[in-house]
C-alpha cells in the first residue's frame, strides 16, 4: 500500500512519525473517514469541513496541504486501485521533539498529516445490512467534547470489545438516562414512522452521514424529531439503526438481549440505507 505522510507518498513500510508526535503522546489528533464507492468519495466535502472545525476547536493550525486534500484522496484512491473501501486522514498538533502538557509553539511546529487507504470490496452490499445489529447499551463516559473528532478513541474501543465479549456487534452510550450514539455512529429509533435522534450539541459527533440522512428523509416527506431518547424507549419503537461514513444507514435489531420491533432490519432503515447509498453515489466526486 501507498500511503501519504507529510508531504510524500511512500510505502507504508517505510512511513514514520515521530515518537514525540503529540497524537502519539497525548491524543492531540483529529481524523476524518472518507468513503469510497466506485473508486469516488462520499460526501468529501462534509468531511473536509468538519475536519476544519476539529483543528479551529482544538487550536492546531490548518495546515497550507489542507488545499491539496482532495488531490492527495484522488491519488491514494488510484494508486491503491481501490474500488471500494476508505480513506482515513489523521492531523495531528505534531510535536517541538519533546514531552509537555502545554502546546508547543504553532509557529515554529508543522502538524503531522497521515493518510492512507483501507479496500473493502461490496462495501455497500455489507450481509450485516440484511441481518441488523446487535447492540448493547453501556455508560458514556467519555469527555465532554465528542462534537470534535479526535483520535483518542480507547473508551469507543473498550465499548466496541465489551460488546463482542456480550456476543452482540456494537454499543449504543448512554449518558444521564439517553443514548448520546454508538461507538462509532449516530443513533436512531423509529415510532409511529417518525425518525427520532439525539439533537445536536458537544455530546456527540455531528455525523456527516447523519446530516445527510436527515436531508433525504425530510425530501421523502418523513418525519424527523431531534431530540433525546431512553434506551427503553428505544426497546419499544419499532425501528433503531445507526449511520457513519463507513457503514452508511444500518439497522440495529436487538439491544441489550430484547427485540427490536420484529427482530429484523426494519422498512424505514431499509429505505434510508437505499436513498443514502443512491443519492450520495450520484453526488461523489
Ligand atoms: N459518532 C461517533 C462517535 C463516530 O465515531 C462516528 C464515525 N466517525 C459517527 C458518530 C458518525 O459520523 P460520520 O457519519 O461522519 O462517519
Amino acid at each position: 500500500r501507498t500511503v501519504y505522510v507529510n508531504g510524500t507518498y511512500l510505502p507504508e513500510t517505510e512511513a514514520t512519525v515521530s515518537i514525540f508526535d503529540r497524537a502519539f503522546l497525548m491524543a492531540d489528533g483529529v481524523y476524518e473517514v472518507t468513503s469510497v464507492l466506485g473508486g469516488k468519495l462520499i460526501d468529501f466535502e462534509g468531511h473536509l469541513a468538519r475536519l476544519e472545525r476539529s483543528l479551529s476547536e482544538l487550536d492546531i493550525r490548518k495546515p497550507a496541504v489542507f488545499d491539496d486534500l482532495l488531490e492527495i484522496h484522488r491519488e491514494l484512491v488510484k494508486v491503491n486501485g481501490i474500488e471500494d473501501g476508505l480513506v482515513y486522514l489523521q492531523m495531528t498538533r505534531g510535536s517541538d521533539g519533546d514531552r509537555d502538557f502545554a502546546f508547543p509553539d504553532p509557529e515554529t511546529t508543522e502538524p503531522t498529516v497521515v493518510l492512507f487507504t483501507q479496500s473493502k470490496p461490496g462495501l455497500a452490499n455489507s450481509p450485516q445490512a440484511e441481518k441488523g445489529l446487535k447492540i448493547i447499551s453501556i455508560d458514556d463516559i467519555r469527555w465532554g467534547r465528542r462534537d470534535i473528532k479526535t483520535v483518542q478513541l480507547l473508551y469507543p474501543s473498550m465499548g466496541k470489545m465489551m460488546a463482542k465479549r456480550a456476543g452482540c456487534d456494537d454499543a449504543w452510550l448512554v449518558e444521564d438516562g439517553h443514548v448520546t450514539e454508538g461507538t462509532s455512529n449516530n443513533a436512531y429509533i423509529v415510532k409511529g414512522g417518525k425518525i427520532i435522534t439525539r439533537q445536536l450539541s458537544n455530546d456527540i459527533l455531528h455525523g456527516i452521514t447523519r446530516a445527510a440522512v436527515l436531508r433525504f428523509a425530510k425530501e421523502a416527506q418523513m418525519t424527523v424529531e431531534e431530540r433525546f431518547f431512553t434506551v427503553d424507549e428505544a426497546k419499544q419503537a419499532d425501528e433503531a439503526f445507526v449511520t457513519s461514513a463507513s457503514a452508511f444507514v444500518m439497522p440495529v435489531v436487538e439491544i441489550d438481549g430484547q427485540s427490536v420491533g420484529d427482530g429484523t432490519p426494519g422498512p424505514v432503515a431499509k429505505r434510508l440505507r437505499e436513498i443514502y447509498l443512491e443519492e450520495s453515489l450520484k453526488a461523489a466526486i
